[in-house]
């Protein structure tokens, strides 16, 4: 993997901003001044940095040092008010960000409480009662899953934390969202697989609180099973919510679509989930991407809610957004509908994931660095 230059100011934290002034003979409160310019004010050039005087921008610049804010190298609108991004690195690699705006309407349709993530009403762009920005890890995954188009790409590199924060703060710039940022939601549930760049996601998770401005209760992970890492997280003091892509009720259907399963199996990962440190009136939350045929079957909906029964979490269910590339289809919104009531009837809260962005390509599982809009989904 390549790294990405490490020139960029955007990722660096209080305490590495103030070695920075203070190696370069400034006094400390500099340091503030740049951190409150990156993060707060989200400027996009060190000339922009009035606080600071001009013959220390200059430095700075000399210093090769940059804001390192990415280039938004295209956007595409879809219909129902979702914006995809294609957000371009230093290095010129690119990742996909998705803005997913909701009316005021309230029409949440599914019943999910505030704050959380994709479940949303139709919208347009120019109001917008609350917004979701679905955050990628890495450049492609390294994780394979069979029904996901960020599979096909294999994993270029990871991202770092400035770049992870990079894609929220373009977003923020292009949608002119102002500070305090009340009313935007993160899933880090776009490109990459979160918990295999650990430090630098958990390192933007800090500078996205302490410097941005989102609190992390308004913020999700979801991994796809990384046990290891999911212990790690339950140990950090600020962390966002915990999604697990779960997608198979029993270990041989897991590990047909997601063969990671034979590393850590369902047996691990749920001892996991049922041990996961949850705070007060927080649940985990269980994704569940629907293949006809394949795991939608009443059987699968009753062995999914032995698995999850009695461990404080919802079930999301996501039907398959589809494409030529995949070798599984999309069952029929009955399928779904009774899917989710064996599993509400077993006691088990659950929802059913609105697509957002699907006819421009946006929506989970389908963001592969489109260049162009496909012709049909
Ligand atoms: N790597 C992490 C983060 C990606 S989140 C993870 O696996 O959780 C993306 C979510 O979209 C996951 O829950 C995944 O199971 C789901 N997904 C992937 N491909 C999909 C597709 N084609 N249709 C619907 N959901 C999909």
């Amino acid at each position: 993997m390549q790294p990405a230059p490490p020139n960029s100011l955007l990722g660096l934290t209080s305490q590495e901003l103030t070695n920075l002034v203070l190696e370069s003979g400034q006094p400390a409160y500099r340091a503030q001044q740049l951190f409150d310019a990156l993060y707060r004010q989200r400027i996009d050039a060190i000339d922009q940095i009035s606080t600071l005087p001009t013959d220390y921008r200059l430095r700075l610049g000399e210093m090769g040092w940059q804001v390192g804010l990415p280039k938004i190298a295209g956007k595409f609108v879809s219909s129902d008010g979702t914006a995809r991004y294609l957000i371009e690195m230093a290095d010129g690699e690119t990742v996909e960000t998705v803005w997913m705006p909701e009316g005021d309407g309230g029409e949440s349709g599914d019943g999910s409480e505030a704050g959380d993530e994709i479940e949303t009403s139709s919208a347009g762009t120019a109001s917008w009662r609350r917004a979701t920005i679905c955050v990628s890890s890495q450049v492609g995954c390294a994780v394979n899953c069979r029904f996901c188009f960020t599979a096909l790409l294999g994993v270029k590199r990871n991202l770092t934390a400035g770049e992870i924060i990079g894609q929220i703060a373009a977003i923020l710039r292009d949608q002119r969202v102002q500070p305090p940022l009340q009313r935007v939601n993160l899933v880090f549930m776009g490109m990459g697989e979160p918990f295999l760049n650990y430090e630098n996601f958990m390192k933007s998770v800090g500078l996205l609180v302490e410097g941005i401005g989102i609190p992390e209760a308004r913020m999700t992970v979801s991994t796809a099973g990384i046990v290891p890492r999911i212990r790690d997280f339950g140990r950090e003091a600020v962390r966002p919510k915990l999604a697990i892509s779960l997608n198979a009720s029993n270990d041989s259907l897991r590990t047909e679509v997601m063969p990671l399963n034979r590393k850590w199996n369902l047996g691990e990962l749920m001892t996991a989930a049922r041990e996961f440190p949850l705070r007060t009136r927080e649940r985990l939350t269980f994704e569940y991407v629907l293949l006809e045929g394949v795991n939608d079957a009443a059987e699968h909906a009753r062995e999914l809610a032995d698995l999850v029964r009695g461990i404080r979490a919802k079930v999301n269910l996501i039907a398959l957004n589809p494409g030529a590339e995949l070798p599984y289809c999309t069952p029929a919104q009955e399928r779904v509908l009774e899917f989710q009531r064996i599993l509400v009837g077993a006691g088990i809260a659950t929802f059913i994931r609105r697509p957002r962005g699907r006819d421009i390509f946006a929506a989970c599982g389908q963001l592969k660095r489109t260049i162009e809009l496909p012709s049909a989904t």
